[in-house]
């Protein structure tokens, strides 16, 4: 992989100019892997008691299986071809299988893992560090704040507002634009909510194939979050990434750095 500091190579662009950013919600905004791993260790133990006993690193592959979605069921809940609930079930099978739980206490138990898990999952749900900071400093320069996001919009809507993002009024779920990202409509409906001319508007997301991959092709400036990325000076200062064609971060920090801009 090859990643330049902003301007320091002959293949970097500028530094953007900006008037608006939308950001993915689960796993860019709010930490959502760290509540599902933590509501799914609660929940296997409630629905096998055997969990207590498995290998840790076992017990560990499972729930990372299930956080991950390796069998791509959440994938086919956005297209419509599952309910969120079903997918929710599905991925409860498979780290099940990966715990290597007997057949007799194998099948998900419904009410478990729908009920009680979302209210655990919703226990967990937090922001992660100085993302309430940051989305206030952008907002405070006069730009525009919004969110795409995978998930119906009525539900994101909720999770938002839990995390005090009430105030981010535009918020496009999979079924606001009528297509999911990486569709370009969603993002081009954020943008019209904005206000924004989306070549002036900021992508920021954790996945490379719904939210890089989609703004590039919506004609947004695309903003990968990813916390692998190399440091840069003091602080999270966004790169470019020539591998990928667009900006790459390790943390919502790095935003600051073009705020004055
Ligand atoms: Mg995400």
């Amino acid at each position: 992989m090859s990643t330049t500091p902003a301007g320091g190579s002959a293949g970097a662009p500028a530094p953007p100019a900006w008037d608006a950013v939308l950001f993915d919600l689960d796993d860019t905004l709010l930490d959502l892997r760290s509540a599902q791993h933590a509501a799914f260790d609660a929940t296997v133990r409630r629905q096998w008691a055997g969990a207590a006993d498995v290998d840790p690193a076992v017990l560990a592959e499972a729930t990372e299986a299930f956080a991950s979605d390796t069998g791509g069921h959440y994938g086919r809940y956005v297209s419509g071809e599952l309910t969120f609930e079903e997918q929710r079930l599905a991925r409860v099978a498979d780290a099940l299988r990966t715990l290597g739980v007997p057949e007799d206490a194998a099948t998900p138990l419904d009410g478990l893992w729908t009920t009680d898990y979302e209210e655990v999952v919703r226990g967990h749900w937090a922001l992660f560090p100085a993302t309430a900071d940051v989305l206030a400093e952008v907002r405070g320069t006069g730009r525009g704040v919004g969110m795409v996001t995978n998930n119906v919009e009525t539900y994101q809507r909720g999770k938002a507002d839990a995390l005090g993002l009430e105030w981010v009024e535009v918020l496009i779920g999979s079924d606001t634009a009528g297509a999911p990202k990486p569709d370009p409509a969603p993002f081009l409906a954020g943008c019209s909510r904005l206000g924004t001319d989306p070549g002036r508007t900021l992508m920021v997301g954790d996945s490379l194939r719904h939210d890089v991959e989609g703004a590039r092709s919506a004609g947004l400036v695309p903003v990968w979050m990813s916390p692998d990325a190399p440091a840069h000076g003091g602080a999270a200062e966004p790169l470019w990434d020539e591998e990928h064609a667009c900006w790459r971060m390790r943390a919502i920090g790095g935003l600051r750095t073009w705020l004055a801009a």
